[in-house]
Parts: structure tokens; C-alpha cells; sequence
């Protein structure tokens, strides 16, 4: 009898212990759900998953002699301007029509407008986009020393431009230099620059400028970092911030992973680029209130 009250007890024991854990369980999800809502008044931790072709697209991708563009690469807002949109905008096309990166575009079209209130008005537009067909007959027409094989050209991102000036040479015209000054306000940088050919190991080209956007850019400028010593620069550092015209910008650095998790606040806003290297990079930014 008292064996059989035992096994009776223990048994109404274990029921209820079983009910107990399966109460437990929501409350310990609702706890940790009320806390996350608590941490994400001030700052969250957005965690987010990374497509391993994302370390060759973006605008920030590494495109040279080393790291050549993957498909994955070539820009996916791709649009066609011609002769008259161009006038409109308020510059010269070489060509019937060309083809650029809606995004670099919009950037473009803003630089122009800046440099038109600065008196500047003679800028003609050469190149943007190059399929990677267009490329290879270029390279078979002019040669090494002045063409990249396909795939290893930024123009084959539709992220780089090549803008002259009617008037003169890229080197002494006034449209070269005002866009080597203030580009880096509008995302753009000369990706060329002569003290900088050991590092590029290309010539000097005044007139090729590429979009990295902000800002990479104004820190790029600000640093005298081509974009070779920039992503390197980022790599080592891991993350830096920087306050640009009332946006506070934050840069994370990170070797490949499936996921990545973030701290933003509530205004935050991020975009994220490969390096083309196996890196990713992270820009998020905030408006100053
Ligand atoms: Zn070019």
C-alpha cells in the first residue's frame, strides 16, 4: 500500500513539474522578447545574412590588374542616356548614347549642377559603362598600354566615368581640377592620380573618375588614399566613423560570413558593398537631429 502511494505521488509529481516546464518556456521567450524591445529604444543589433556573391558586387569593389569584375559585379540599375538628356543636364556626350549606373548618374548629374554654379560648363562625358564584349575590342584595337583586358576595367562595373572638358586637356582645363577638389563631395574620385602610380600601376588619367559614394570618398581624399591603400586601410582598422555635413557614418570592415550582426540605432540606415576580395563593408549613417 505504501508502495503504491509512492509510485502515486511520484507520478502526480512528475506530471506537474512537466506542466511547470512547459509554462516556463513562453515565459522565458516573452522575457527575452520585452528585453530586445527595451535595447532597441536606444540601439539594436540587426543581424544580417550575406550572400557569399555579395563580396563582388557593390560600390566599393576592388577592380584592377589583380581582382578582376564578376558578373555579379556589373552595376544592376544600368540605364542609357543620349545626346539630349545629357544637354539637358547640362554637358556633352561623346558618341550618340552611353550607358552608366542609374545611382552614379544621379551623382554625376548633381556634380555637374554644382560645378555649373561655379561657372564651370564645358564637360563633356567620354566613356561610362563598357560591356564586357566592348572591352575586349577595345584592348585588340589599341593595345596594353592603353586598354585593360575585359573584366579587369572599372568601366566593365558601370561604376567609372571618363569626363573631359571641351575647351582643353583634362590636365590644365579648370573642369579638371574643380572635379578632383569637390568630386569627393558627390561620391566620386580620381582614381588615377599621379603620385599614386606605383600603388595603381596605372598611368596618370585626369579624366577617369570613379564612384564610391560618401563617405568613402571624402575620406579617401582626405587621407590621400587611392582605393587599393583604402580598402587595406579599412581592413586593418575594422571600423572607423566619421561626421560629414550633419550625417554621422559609420564603416565596418568584415571577412566574409553568412551572417553579420550590426548595432544601429532607431534612424539609422545601412548599405553594404564587397570589396572583391572576400571583404565586406558596411556604411551605415544617421542624420543629426
Ligand atoms: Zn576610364
Amino acid at each position: 500500500m505504501k508502495k503504491w502511494f509512492f509510485m502515486l505521488t511520484m507520478l502526480v509529481f512528475i506530471v506537474i513539474v512537466g506542466q511547470q516546464l512547459q509554462k516556463d518556456q513562453p515565459q522565458r521567450e516573452l522575457d527575452r522578447y520585452h528585453s530586445e524591445e527595451r535595447y532597441a529604444d536606444e540601439e539594436s543589433i540587426v543581424t544580417i545574412e550575406i550572400d557569399p556573391e555579395q563580396v563582388y558586387k557593390g560600390k566599393l569593389l576592388l577592380i584592377n590588374g589583380d581582382y578582376q569584375l564578376h558578373d555579379a559585379g556589373i552595376a544592376d540599375d544600368l540605364v542609357m542616356i543620349d545626346r539630349e538628356y545629357a544637354l539637358k543636364a547640362g554637358y556633352a556626350l561623346e558618341g550618340e548614347e552611353l550607358t552608366l549606373s542609374q545611382h552614379v548618374l544621379d551623382a554625376y548629374d548633381m556634380m555637374v549642377k554644382a560645378a555649373q554654379d561655379d561657372h564651370l560648363q564645358n564637360f563633356l562625358l567620354t566613356s561610362g559603362f563598357r560591356s564586357l564584349e566592348q572591352q575586349k575590342q577595345l584592348y585588340e584595337q589599341t593595345g596594353s598600354d592603353y586598354a585593360l583586358p575585359a573584366g579587369f576595367s572599372e568601366h566593365n562595373s558601370g561604376l567609372a566615368l571618363d569626363i573631359s572638358s571641351l575647351t582643353s586637356k583634362m590636365e590644365t582645363a579648370p573642369e579638371g581640377k574643380w572635379l578632383q577638389e569637390y568630386g569627393p563631395q558627390y561620391g566620386f574620385i580620381l582614381r588615377y592620380p599621379e603620385h599614386k602610380r606605383h600603388i595603381t600601376k596605372i598611368a596618370y588619367e585626369p579624366w577617369h573618375f570613379r564612384y564610391v559614394g560618401l563617405p568613402h570618398s571624402m575620406i579617401m581624399k582626405d587621407r590621400d588614399l587611392v582605393l587599393e591603400e583604402y580598402i587595406e586601410y579599412l581592413a586593418e582598422r575594422q571600423e572607423l566613423s566619421v561626421k560629414l555635413m550633419g550625417i554621422s557614418y559609420k564603416v565596418s570592415y568584415y571577412s566574409y560570413q553568412p551572417l553579420i550582426s550590426i548595432s544601429l540605432d532607431q534612424h539609422s540606415q545601412y548599405d553594404i558593398s564587397g570589396d572583391n576580395r572576400g571583404g565586406i563593408i558596411v556604411t551605415s549613417w544617421t542624420e543629426e537631429s
